[in-house]
């Protein structure tokens, strides 16, 4: 996962500003319904856009404090831009390696945030091998989802949640990889909260973790084929996995139609613009059936900049709902 040895040197974490902020929590007057309220942890207003700084943020924190160098991602999404964003904040290179699929509005925002960002290959599987084979003794390999140090910055959100006096009795959260919902579970474990319920939620075509679920064990899709691209892990990290299997969670599927109507729903209740990948979650927050029995539910918003509002309008168009 990283080419970085452990310096014998190594000190203690330096002591930099957090690279992620304390995201809002606020009541969705358009969620809640009697007798249930919806809350919503405003990861989309993190500094690049999604939740993706909290734990890119962190493990780039403690892979500088071991020497780091230079951070490698083959990530043309969020996990990139989080990544560039980190490395531009500890004053560390950064070479993304994106395929030639990649969004230009992706790369954009990379470039924005100085990393370098090199096209290579047709697809993902082919950036990411280019991207191992460029690694050198000092680089850190950020990986999008599967790095349990992700996931301790994840979970901070959770901590946030409990600060602020709030004690869900369910939590909606999007799935690409897992790295989410393993940060919200490890999160929910670390305030005792082992019996609080998540629903995780995929986009019809990037539905990893369903497939894993009903086979048993994580297996890899032939391919994605929904536009929620920051879903589009074929396979998830066996310890989504296994949060899925020793926690109580419910997989849900949605369309991509119901996923864009949601994020359109939601910039016009909460004038915040999300993506599909986020939408998902949306999706089951505003449908409300499977959130019948409950009280007090959070919804990750987990965020996401790659899709404009004419780009949400041109999918709008083309899906039916
Ligand atoms: C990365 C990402 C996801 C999925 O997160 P995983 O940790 O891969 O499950 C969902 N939504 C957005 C906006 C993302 O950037």
């Amino acid at each position: 996962m990283t080419a970085i040895p452990i310096a014998p040197h190594a000190a203690a974490l330096p002591h930099t500003a957090p690279l992620h902020i304390v995201t809002p929590l606020l009541e969705s007057p358009a969620m809640s319904v009697q007798g249930r309220a919806v809350w919503l942890k405003m990861d989309a207003l993190q500094p690049a856009g999604s939740f993706k700084n909290r734990g890119i943020g962190y493990a780039c924190g403690v892979y500088a404090s071991r020497g780091a160098n230079r951070f490698v991602s083959s990530s043309g999404g969020n996990a990139g831009i989080a990544c560039a964003y980190a490395g531009r904040k500890l004053g560390i290179a950064v070479i993304v390696v994106v395929p030639e699929t990649a969004s230009p509005r992706a790369i954009e925002l990379i470039r924005r945030e100085q990393a370098d960002v090199i096209v290579h290959g047709a697809s993902f599987q082919e950036a990411n091998q280019y991207a191992q084979s460029l690694l050198r003794p000092l680089d850190a390999f950020i990986h999008p989802f599967d790095d349990p140090l992700l996931w301790e910055g994840h979970a901070g959100m959770i901590d946030e949640v409990a600060a602020a006096g709030v004690k869900p009795d369910a939590v909606v959260l999007s799935v690409g990889g897992g790295g989410l919902l393993c940060g919200v579970v490890e999160g929910l474990r670390r305030q005792g909260w082992h019996e609080v319920p998540v629903i995780a939620v995929e986009t019809a075509g990037a539905d990893s973790l369903a497939a894993a679920l009903a086979a048993g064990e994580p297996v890899t899709l032939p391919c994605i084929t929904s536009i929620a691209t920051s879903l589009g892990a074929r396979k998830v990290a066996q310890a989504a996995f296994d949060a899925a299997t020793s926690h109580p969670v419910s997989s849900r599927v949605v369309t991509d139609g119901a996923a864009v109507a949601a994020c359109l729903r939601f910039i016009d209740d909460h004038r915040v613009v999300v993506e599909p990948a986020c939408g998902a979650a949306l999706a089951v927050a505003y449908d409300g059936a499977a959130l019948d029995g409950f009280k007090n539910v959070l919804v990750i918003v987990c965020g996401g900049v790659t899709a404009t509002t004419a780009q949400l309008n041109a999918w709008a168009a083309q899906l039916p709902a």
